[in-house]
């Protein structure tokens, strides 16, 4: 990984008042520069040329340079690295962007400075080490199966690696999961030998709470000494597997899928906001136990609830989650800690300008 201290190096020749707020142009970009822009940071989008035009047509949230590249990998080469901090960038991440750069690339090959704690990176995209942050935590899990054999009641299939549900599929024994193996590897939807996780399908309402961790405000929740946990929005996905109550027999097996495709808001019954906050501060502390300084700024827990149950936390995201582009006006939620409209991406540039006032954005890279 590279050194912290080669990026503080490269951050402490940045000039602090012409820092300028970086993503690639897909996922929460627009939120991502309307927010810079409201908190008077110039923005930089990186973009394929496709896209380009359609990302510079939105006048309050196109990104004011464009640098475009043909394939992301491209980021990663020296003559745009060194662009970007000619520029004085700071990339934002977001889901996309570590997706099409890559987790392994970003912590090895990129040295432009980078809000929050690249550590989350090994944290946030194996699975087998977020069942290890969440039991940490002591937050409820879902149970984990460690063969085929041992399915004794429902179970979500995912595959390994795959992300946004791809691929997965339920199953109640041993010989429905050799089944609908076979026939996913006959429809080539998976390779030989492919890994798989399987944990217990949690009957349940999905929430997915998006929350803001800074570390420039006090304390604010009993579990945490420092650091204030902010609950800035709740979603829903929107996956194809939602529709399947519309009943169409003859076309299951393709709504059986449970690919993200959208996100509707949401909020939760006012006293279970304590069981979210709780969960997250759980969350924040074992983070900072497992890969200190742990989470900075934004990231989601993926949940479930049920009446008897409560609470199963079956995910953490640890960056901003696609979810909160549903608030770029602020949520429901946001009126309870600011007096102007708050999006996720607004928070973030507030954050970084609040660091800058305070001589501490070192404290937020990582
Ligand atoms: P993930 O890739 O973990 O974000 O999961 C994608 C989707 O699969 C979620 O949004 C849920 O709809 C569903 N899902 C994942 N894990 C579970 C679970 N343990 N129980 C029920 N549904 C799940």
């Amino acid at each position: 990984m590279i050194p912290r201290e080669k990026i503080l190096e490269t951050l402490n020749r940045y000039s602090e008042s012409d820092i300028k707020l970086a993503t690639i142009c897909s996922h929460s970009a627009l939120q991502i520069f309307h927010g810079a822009k409201l908190e008077g940071f110039g923005t930089i989008g990186i973009t394929l040329p496709r896209s380009k035009p359609y990302y510079e047509s939105f006048p309050k949230a196109g990104p004011d340079e464009v640098l475009e590249v043909d394939n992301y990998r491209e980021i990663l080469g020296e003559d745009f690295q060194r662009r970007l901090v000619e520029e004085n960038a700071l990339i934002i991440p977001h889901g996309s962007f570590v997706e099409y750069v890559g987790a392994e690339n970003l912590k090895e090959k990129f040295y432009v400075p980078m809000f929050g704690n690249r550590l989350t990176l090994d944290w946030e995209g194996d699975r087998k080490k977020q069942e290890i942050w969440l039991r940490e935590a002591g937050v409820k899990t879902p149970r984990k199966f460690k063969s085929p054999e041992e399915i004794d009641r429902r179970v979500i299939v995912k595959l390994h690696g795959a992300k946004g549900g791809r691929g997965y599929f339920t199953a109640s024994s041993p010989e429905e999961f050799y089944s609908k193996i076979d026939d996913l590897k006959k429809r080539n939807l998976i390779e030989e030998g492919a890994e798989t996780v399987i944990e217990e399908f949690i009957a349940g309402v999905r929430y997915y709470p998006h929350f803001f961790l800074s570390l420039l405000e006090d304390a604010n929740v009993p579990e945490l000494d420092y650091g204030r946990l902010e609950l800035l929005g709740i979603d829903r996905r929107l996956e194809v597997v939602d529709e399947l109550y519309r009943g169409f027999p003859d076309a299951f097996e393709d709504y059986l899928d449970y690919t993200v495709t959208g996100n509707t808001p949401a909020i939760v019954r006012e006293k279970f906001i304590v069981d979210l906050l709780e969960d997250a501060a759980k969350v924040v502390k074992a983070s900072r136990k497992l890969f200190a300084p742990g989470l900075i700024g934004p990231f989601c827990l993926e949940t479930v609830y049920h009446p008897s149950r409560g609470f199963t936390v079956f995910e953490v995201s640890a960056r901003i989650v696609a979810g909160t582009n549903l608030y770029t006006q602020g949520s429901p939620y946001t009126p309870y800690y600011f007096d102007e409209p708050m999006s996720m991406g607004r928070r973030i540039a507030r954050e970084i300008r609040n660091a800058l006032k305070q001589g501490k954005l070192d404290q937020l890279i990582y």
